[in-house]
């Protein structure tokens, strides 16, 4: 490897530019390091486009949760729940979701939680540090409010915003009803009875945001190249990235950032347990204005004021990451979260997406070192939007100085 006299790389490849590439790539650069960005189609294609936007550390609640299990359980294979497997699950996705499962139980989500805790703590500064130094794209701080039809589906919620207390997170929440909910949340409709407001959270549009922050990343130097990479190897001491079509490119060292597609890159090092947790969004114009997002817990539903109307996120399918969209997902999405919601035009839904959610089996990222000059970053399933600056930060400190910080150490691709 070709090291500089204080011992890091002076060149990295990133592949992946969707918000954890784009992010190590910057943080990168931050510390001196020249690199190129390579992508298959360009930046965030994958699931970094459309989802809801928000980067919100209390409610970073892991999903492996007993609760999702018995859910999961109870709506195996229905192709219009919150939560789908194909009837046509592959002996390695049967094998992912049994380890899951085994998963779901509470020491391990406090131990998620706790693992999550210092990503939680940066991830609004690190987003502060990106829009500070040249990334153009509006942030907005918020209250997120969940809406429920009455007090007993708000249990759950509540419940699970206590672990996140008990650990250590900040959580501040607003209890909501009558008048003060529908002042809050202008779309509450009559069915919508009781509101958790959950205080000083933010979102982005994540889109325009990755989008920007590929934009800096050129300007300050980096080369953006649409290129699918087909496998890593070494060369002459260097990290070799080889590309469809024969080209190869070298650099002191490179990241793997590649989403829910990482175990095609991943398996010379590790089996990856990454999976597509696929989720849909679309948009719809609505009556009113949108203070803040709006969460609905039970239909596990997501919106997010965007551009002039609400983007509706949801679902999780745990399907081929390049599969087309599923009509019948998206109505699905709709028609549950239509009786909590007022004003919303929903035959005038537009921009219909689907991305896949980078999901592990034991619900923590892969960040770190695979081999000499050889790196990984991602997996973080629901909340990598929120985790993607703060990743980046860690990984361009451990890349650059050789030492592992203490707060990716539960992320340690070979746990
Ligand atoms: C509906 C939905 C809602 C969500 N809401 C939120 C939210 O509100 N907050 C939050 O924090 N997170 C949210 N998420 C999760 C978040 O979107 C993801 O965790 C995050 O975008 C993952 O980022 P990434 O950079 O790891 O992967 P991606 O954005 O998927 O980027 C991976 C990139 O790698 C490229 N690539 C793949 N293979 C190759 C190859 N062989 N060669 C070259 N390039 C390659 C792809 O083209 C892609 O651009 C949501 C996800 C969904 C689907």
């Amino acid at each position: 490897m070709t090291e500089r006299i204080d011992g890091g790389p002076r060149s990295v490849v990133v592949v992946g530019a969707g918000i954890v590439g784009l992010s190590t790539a910057w943080f990168l650069q931050e510390r001196g390091i020249e690199v190129t960005v390579v992508d298959r189609e360009g930046v965030a294609a994958g699931a970094s486009w459309g989802n809801a936007g928000w980067i919100s550390p209390a409610l970073t609640i892991p999903l492996n949760q007993p609760s999702v299990l018995r859910y999961g359980l109870k709506s195996l294979f229905s192709r219009t729940a919150p939560l789908h497997i194909p009837l046509s699950a592959d002996v390695g996705l049967l094998r992912f979701l049994t380890k899951f499962a085994l998963n779901c139980r509470r020491s391990r989500t406090d131990q998620v939680i706790r693992a999550n805790l210092p990503l939680n703590e940066e991830c609004l500064e690190a987003y502060d540090v990106l829009i500070g130094n040249g990334v153009e794209a509006p942030r907005t701080d918020a209250a997120i409010t969940a809406l429920f039809e009455n007090a007993g589906q708000a249990k759950e919620l509540r419940r699970e915003l206590q672990d996140m207390r008990d650990a250590g997170q900040h959580v501040e929440v607003t209890e909501l009803s009558g008048p003060q909910l529908r002042e809050r949340v202008p779309l509450a409709a009559d069915a919508a009875t009781v509101g958790l407001a959950v205080e000083h959270q933010r979102y982005v549009d994540p889109g325009h945001f990755v989008t920007a922050l590929g934009r800096a990343v050129t300007e300050r130097g980096a080369e953006i190249r649409e290129l699918r990479v087909t496998d890593i190897t070494h060369y002459r001491r260097q990290a070799a990235v080889h590309a469809f079509g024969g080209e190869m490119l070298t650099a002191d060292a490179v990241v793997l950032a590649t989403g829910a597609w990482l175990p095609d890159l991943t398996h010379r090092w590790v089996r990856a347990e990454v999976r597509a947790g696929r989720g849909y969004s679309f948009t719809v114009p609505v009556a009113r204005p949108i203070p803040g997002p709006i969460y609905l817990p039970t239909q596990r539903v997501a919106c997010t004021p965007y551009r002039d109307g609400l983007r509706v996120a949801g679902t999780m399918e745990f399907r081929g990451p390049d599969d087309p969209i599923d009509p019948a997902r998206v109505r699905a999405v709709a028609e549950s979260a239509a009786h909590l919601l007022d004003g919303v035009d929903w035959d005038r839904m537009h921009d219909v997406w689907v991305g896949p959610r980078p999901v592990t089996a034991d619900g923590l990222p892969l960040i770190g070192r695979l081999d000499d000059g050889v790196f990984v970053a991602g997996g973080h399933g629901m909340w990598g939007l929120a985790h993607g600056p703060v990743t980046g930060r860690l990984l361009a400190e451990q890349i650059s100085t050789g030492k592992q910080p203490d707060a990716l150490r539960p992320f340690e691709p070979y746990r």
